[in-house]
């Protein structure tokens, strides 16, 4: 039986997501930072893992035939005495909602670079999630094992275009065919590379570190001394790392190496362990409960994770694999507590109740069944139906949680069901796959068409699957008027002053907040010069 405290086992959390453009090596290094965690045995086993999953959701054709994973999971694994949990970001960009979703629930982020490309459009758009949540970042080079662009560039680029100090932790001698290793910066360690077979269960051993002084035999004629003059150059040049700073998101620690051939992966994952942070005290808001009448104002709170009471928030809600029983699973990520299974939690909102008899923890390796769980881990809660996206639960079922965004869609699409007899069905489907954050929907003030918003237009493809599939409605999408959406606020007034003119373009979200439907981005933009009170926002934070 564990003798640590509810707030030790939170402090041994490290709860992390790794974000990259497409093809920089997302897959390849989860999958090697399992295998540096012992959590699976060979590399490979990710991959098949993904296989078998696509096996169970047959039921979605998309996610099949385009050998894509459109699901977003959690991967536990201890490691060092400390417990991982690596959140898995699904890799399209047209489910880059997904993702952003889920960096509300991670603690640190990994931001993989290509050597050879670096910063990549994506990269930057996650990285400015990352930033407005505050989480702190640990830059990881990689595939450096091919010809890579000049380090120095790569650095710059990062303080450039991030706003991030860049602290390199090691500095790479080389690359492609004449990558020799990888120096320790202050204090002149050199790991030598060693090419070993991709997948092979021996990739993990590399000759060991020395001193870059004694390490002659790894270097062709005049490499030792140049690598050696950079790493000074490097060492005067560049901050060194400031945990402190890092924590802020002022500063980003630098590593490398290359994920297909394992090669600086333990050293990453020591970093996550000893410079990521544990779950942090969160503001909440301690509610009313919902039947109160006259309730007080909400009071604002702070929630220690090493409190008592288990409180947290759900970040996704995922489809059951199986169709034939509307199950959801909610991912639920914890903020403070200790959770046992069977436990009672509370939605906040609804007040409603559940039994947590059954939740799902996922274990890289084979363990399923969550018997206990703290702050920074994340539980999958099977449910018909009663949890949402955003929703707070805990123990007393007041404790609020706000900050879980919305972004606006890039899309928008007039949705129409071909019997007509069934519009009032397509209503409630429509309704169902919001809450479940899948797409976005508007009902226009005026009219009865519904609008639907996604981030890309795979989005529509796996929506109007999923309304055949589980609903048995076959619908029509057709080109909507709108190019933008955007939530409106301010005075009361002022707003109906807005309100007043655009009526034919306002519209209300799934919880009733009001949204300008624009034609355009022009009329965006002309809107907002006309109406300087009123805001339009990108994106609106639940809660
Ligand atoms: P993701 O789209 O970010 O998940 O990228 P993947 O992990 O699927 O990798 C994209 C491609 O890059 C695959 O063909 C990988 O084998 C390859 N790759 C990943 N890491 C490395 C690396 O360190 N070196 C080399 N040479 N290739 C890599």
């Amino acid at each position: 039986m564990s003798k640590l405290t509810i707030a030790d086992e939170a402090h041994r959390r490290r709860t992390f997501a790794i974000i990259a453009h497409p093809d920089a090596g997302k897959t390849t290094l989860t999958e090697h930072i399992l295998l540096a965690g012992g959590a699976v045995r060979a590399a490979g086993a990710v991959k098949a893992r993904g296989d078998n999953r696509r096996a169970r959701s047959d039921w979605m054709k998309i996610e099949k035939e385009r050998g894509i994973s459109v699901t977003a999971s959690v991967m536990t694994f201890e490691h060092d005495g400390k417990m991982f949990n690596l959140l898995d970001t699904p890799g399209h960009e047209d489910f880059s909602e997904d993702t952003y979703r889920t960096l509300t629930a991670a603690d640190c982020a990994i931001m993989v670079l290509d050597a050879a490309k670096g910063i990549e459009p994506q990269t930057l758009k996650l990285f400015e999630v990352c930033r407005l949540r505050n989480i702190p970042i640990i830059t990881f080079i990689n595939k450096l094992d091919r010809e890579a662009q000049d380090p120095m560039a790569l650095l710059d680029e990062v303080a450039s275009r991030l706003q991030l100090d860049p602290a390199p932790i090691w500095w790479p001698a080389g690359s492609g065919t004449r990558l020799r290793g990888l120096v320790e910066v202050g204090t002149g360690r050199f790991q030598p590379y060693a090419k070993k077979i991709a997948g092979s269960t021996d990739d993990a051993e590399h000759p060991a570190a020395l001193p870059l002084t004694d390490a002659a035999q790894y270097f062709e004629q005049g490499e030792q001394d140049e690598v050696a003059e950079a790493v000074e150059l490097v060492e005067a040049g560049y901050p060194a790392f400031d945990r402190q700073s890092f924590l802020e998101g002022h500063l980003t620690p630098v590593l490398w190496g290359s994920a297909l051939r394992h090669f600086g992966i333990e050293d990453l994952l020591r970093a996550i362990g000893e410079w990521a942070p544990a779950p942090k005290v969160m503001p909440a808001r301690k509610e009313a409960p919902p039947e109160t009448r006259n309730a007080p104002a909400p009071e604002a709170i702070e929630v220690d994770p090493g409190q008592n009471e288990v409180t947290g928030f759900v970040f996704k809600v995922q489809a059951n694999m199986d169709p034939n029983h509307r199950d959801r699973i909610a991912m639920f990520r914890m903020a403070s507590g200790s959770f046992k299974r069977g436990m009672k939690l509370k939605v906040q909102n609804t007040g409603k109740q559940l039994s947590v008899n059954a939740p799902i923890m996922f274990f890289a390796s084979d363990r399923e069944l969550a018997e206990e769980a703290y702050a920074g881990d994340v539980i999958g809660i099977p449910n018909h139906g009663v949890l949402r996206v955003g929703d707070s639960l805990s123990e007393s079922g007041l404790v609020r949680f706000a900050g879980l965004p919305n972004f606006a869609p890039e899309i928008l699409q007039r949705v129409r069901v071909k019997d007509p007899l069934k519009a009032k069905h397509l209503k409630k489907a429509l309704e169902g796959l919001a809450e479940e954050g899948v797409t976005q929907l508007f009902r226009p003030e005026i009219g009865a068409d519904f609008i639907v918003g996604a981030v890309g237009q795979l989005q529509f493809e796996v929506m109007a699957d999923r309304l055949g599939e589980e609903y048995g409605l076959d619908v029509l999408f057709e080109p909507s008027p709108y190019a933008e959406a955007r939530w409106v606020g301010g005075d009361k007034a002022d707003l109906e002053d807005f309100a007043g003119k655009y009526r034919p373009q306002m519209a209300f979200d799934i919880d009733q907040n009001p949204v300008f439907l624009a034609k355009s981005s022009w009329e965006t933009g002309y809107v907002g010069e006309r109406f300087p009170k009123v805001t339009f926002s990108k994106t609106l934070e639940r809660g």
